[in-house]
């Protein structure tokens, strides 16, 4: 036998729906919410009482009635609690907060060394988090999720990655977790940068997006209706270590070939400097290859060949509407995004070409750490949150 749900599930549900409903339709009144969602006219306002009162909701003027008392509109308001993103890596780390709709508010970083350990990381991000909370004028109890991405594939939560470890990410998380009293999402710094990228390209929930991130290795991801794929164990996404034809170079996975070795910003640097130019970053290189040095030129266009190369086997095999190539190496649309669109339009088949726009994302490096505030917006019941009686933060 089915119990009935009790009244508190009752009204939870009821919510919920109430939520949901101001956020698709601002500016609705509470006439308008129980005729939509078939409740009471006392059970929408109780309900609407307590959100406003709270500041979930807002009060947004006097709307047109057709006669009795004017009805007044609602909206969600955004800037009811915040969300934290944050980016580890092994030279750098970062973060944003950002609003309930995903805006980003502020954002900081550090360029970290080996001294580094899980603890100072910690504590440099819980310094920077509670400094732009006080601009804010507000509390810890403000921040309803946090976000961390990670160097590497992630499993149950955790990075096996090398960098991940001497990091020490799992003591970043624990002691964000007591810091904020939110359990951080920890996610893989690609899969974090790919919702960034899908968003900032508005990319319809509905499609099937791959995204690709030419970085230190070049890793991918890709979206299907909403969800990251990730495959088992985490594994999916390294698109670097696909081959191409007539490369020799060895690779650090062990086989030859790998597009890795001639198209990751890393291996395009040791290119350079093997052929005598003095560049000791992808910036570098960019710049010599923007005041027309050939040699430079020629290292972007072999990187977008190879990287073409492998799009083409992609677009074949997944047919996505959408591929995002995105990193600091597509900062100049003409070098390396030139000669991977030539190579896609020979390697993969006219009709799902076609059917695939290819999109240059963002050169930024904060794409992380707002991706991983992403994921966590994605991942809060917002009802929840704003259900949950005041949360006391661990100083
Ligand atoms: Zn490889």
């Amino acid at each position: 036998m089915v119990s009935s749900p009790s009244f508190f599930e009752m009204r939870r549900r009821n919510i919920e729906d109430v939520l949901a409903c101001v956020r698709n339709n601002a500016g609705i009144s509470r006439a308008e919410l129980s005729k939509t969602l078939g409740l009471a006219k006392a059970t929408v306002s109780d309900i609407v009482d307590e959100l406003t009162g709270k500041t979930v909701l807002e009060e947004i003027g006097v709307k047109e009635s057709s006669g009795g008392r004017p009805a007044v509109g609602l909206q969600f308001n955004p800037n009811y609690g915040l969300v934290l993103g944050v980016s580890l890596d092994e030279s750098e780390i970062s973060g944003c907060l950002m609003n309930l709709d995903g805006d980003t508010i502020t954002n900081f970083s550090s360029r970290i060394d080996h001294t580094w350990n899980g603890t100072k990381i910690a504590e440099f991000l819980s310094d920077r988090l509670f400094s732009a909370l006080k601009e804010e004028n507000s509390g810890i109890e403000r921040i309803l999720a946090v976000g961390i991405a990670v160097p590497g594939p992630v499993s149950d939560g955790a990075s096996t990655d090398e960098v991940s470890s001497f990091l020490e990410t799992d003591k970043v998380k624990k002691i964000l977790a007591i810091r904020t009293r939110c359990l951080p999402v920890v996610e893989s710094n690609t899969n974090m940068a790919a919702l960034a990228e899908i968003r900032n390209s508005k990319i319809k929930d509905s499609e099937l997006v791959f995204v690709l991130r030419i970085g230190h290795k070049i890793r991918s991801a890709v979206m299907c209706s909403g969800i990251l794929l990730n495959g088992s164990g985490g594994l999916s996404g390294e698109f670097g270590h696909l081959s191409v034809p007539n490369n020799k170079r060895l690779c650090d996975c062990g086989t030859r070939g790998c597009i890795d070795t001639v198209a990751s910003t890393a291996a395009m640097i040791k290119l350079g400097q093997d052929s005598g130019l003095r560049v000791r970053s992808i910036g570098g290189l960019l710049e010599s290859a923007g005041k027309d040095d050939p040699v430079a030129q020629a290292i972007f266009a072999e990187a977008g060949k190879a990287i073409g190369f492998g799009l083409g086997q992609v677009i074949n095999l997944l047919a996505p509407h959408a591929v995002i190539v995105a990193g600091p190496a597509v900062k100049n649309e003409n070098l390396i995004m030139r000669s991977l669109r030539n190579k896609v339009r020979k390697c993969a088949k006219l009709e799902n070409r076609n059917n695939c726009r290819i999109i240059t994302g963002s050169a930024a490096g904060n794409s992380e750490c707002i991706g991983a505030g992403l994921l966590a917006l994605k991942k809060l019941d917002i009802s929840d949150a704003c259900l949950t009686a005041e949360r006391v933060a661990v100083g």
